[in-house]
């Protein structure tokens, strides 16, 4: 068989995406063509983004309109970030004795060299390109050319459908007609749902001042001021690496909220929340207060962003794969001004380098203290610090083969 492989944000799938999909099937005679919507970057928590059930069912719907046509929901389900080299190699171990091609659109094309891995991609998969505008025939085969030498790639001639998903969440968020730009079902399932609608362009207002008023009320003079610390280090850190600094202030404002509680309260939060806690948590008595602060938040300040309740839920035991918000909390929480352990500059430094680098070493730093202590290591700590080990050598190994090559 011959199995094209389109992975996309798909935010939401429109026509021109069909329109890709169908055309590289009839030019390049695919049997069946897989549309693999990401997981949105764990470092992305803008309200543009819909949840990956609604892009998922939406594809379903867009995808029946032919039946060389389906949706894998691969990488959704892996815990890891989604690089299209992984992708083929799944696909690769499902399908050992097929032909695969990797579907895209022209202005992947121009940027191919510089994915994860493209060298490996164009090893195990044909690369096939639709245009998305028109004139641009040239540039592209000169682009092909330069690739050819890793594999094959392939230019097909539909004529191109301009139309983007962000141009298409402009229109819904201006209320403007989007029915010729998207399957019919599709738009059904965006007006049941209220997708992209402006609720999602605006600004969620937080009312830091009020929270300032509880914390003051409630937590130590001391903490307090780490508290304020906190914040204001996540919103220069939000600044920085491109998150919102009022939803990063507000996330490190209450990171600590339940942290002087008396344990036992601490304790029957933890319980009540529901949430996932693995067993060396519910072991070590300092790590309730981040579990417990999560779910005190949501139910008593109505607090419902899951990225701010992930955030405050892992910044003591951090977790692979955490968003670049739950980075800025765990971090900020290490450097904030009135820290001064011995290599407290060192960290600072390398937190406004780089927030994996960071993460790595923060993780490690801490496993390292729970050992010198004779404690248990979370899973979701040893998860993490493999997540972000595993990132530094991919980046490491792309970045010395780019060299080499
Ligand atoms: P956004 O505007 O949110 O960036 P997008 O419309 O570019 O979204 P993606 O889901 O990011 O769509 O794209 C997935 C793949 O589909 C990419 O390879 C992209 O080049 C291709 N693609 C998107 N729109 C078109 C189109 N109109 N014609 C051809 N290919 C397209």
């Amino acid at each position: 068989m011959r199995i094209g492989i389109f992975g996309g944000s798909f935010n939401p799938v429109h026509n021109g995406h069909i329109h890709l999909a169908r055309s590289a099937a009839d030019e390049f005679s695919l049997d069946k063509v897989f549309l693999v919507p990401s997981r949105i970057s764990p470092h992305r928590s803008s309200s543009e983004y819909v949840s990956a059930e609604d892009r998922l069912a939406m594809l379903h719907a867009a995808v029946s309109v032919d039946e060389r046509l389906d949706v894998s929901d691969y990488e959704l389900s892996v815990d890891r970030v989604s690089y299209t080299i992984y992708t083929i190699e799944h696909f690769r171990s499902l399908y050992p004795d097929d032909e695969l091609f990797l579907l895209v659109g022209s202005d992947m094309l121009m940027c191919f060299d510089k994915w994860f891995r493209y060298e490996d991609i164009l090893e195990e998969a044909s690369l096939c390109v639709i245009s998305r505008i028109t004139g641009d025939s040239e540039q592209l085969r000169k682009k092909a050319e330069e690739l050819g030498k890793f594999g094959e790639v392939l230019i097909g001639n539909a004529e191109p459908l301009e139309i983007s998903s962000t141009e298409i969440r402009k229109k819904i968020a201006k209320n403007k007609n989007i029915s010729c730009y998207l399957d019919e079902n599709v738009v059904q399932y965006i007006r049941l749902k209220g997708l992209y609608s402006l609720r999602g362009e605006t600004k969620v207002h937080y009312d830091p001042d009020e929270k300032k008023k509880y914390l003051k009320a409630h937590l130590s003079a001391k903490r307090y001021a780490h508290s304020l610390n906190v914040a204001a280090e996540c919103r220069k850190l939000a600044q920085k690496y491109g998150e919102d600094p009022d939803k990063a202030y507000y996330a490190g404002l209450l990171h600590d909220i339940c942290k002087e509680l008396p344990d036992e309260e601490q304790k029957a939060l933890v319980i009540n929340s529901g949430f996932t806690v693995c067993r060396e948590e519910l072991e070590t008595r300092s790590l309730w207060h981040a579990i417990a602060g999560a779910y005190f938040i949501k139910t008593n300040f109505g607090v419902e962003d899951i990225d701010i309740l992930n955030a405050v839920r892992f910044h003591t035991v951090g977790r692979a794969g955490m968003s670049r918000l739950e980075e800025i909390v765990y971090l900020g929480d290490l450097i904030s001004a009135e820290r001064d352990y011995k290599d407290v500059d060192k960290m600072r430094k390398l937190t406004y380098t780089s927030l994996n680098a960071a993460m790595l070493e923060a993780l490690s730093f801490s496993m390292k203290a729970v050992i010198k202590k004779g404690g248990l290591i979370p899973v979701c700590t040893a998860e993490g610090y493999n997540f972000y080990i595993r990132l530094e050598r991919e980046e490491k190994s792309s970045n010395s083969k780019r060299g080499t090559k």
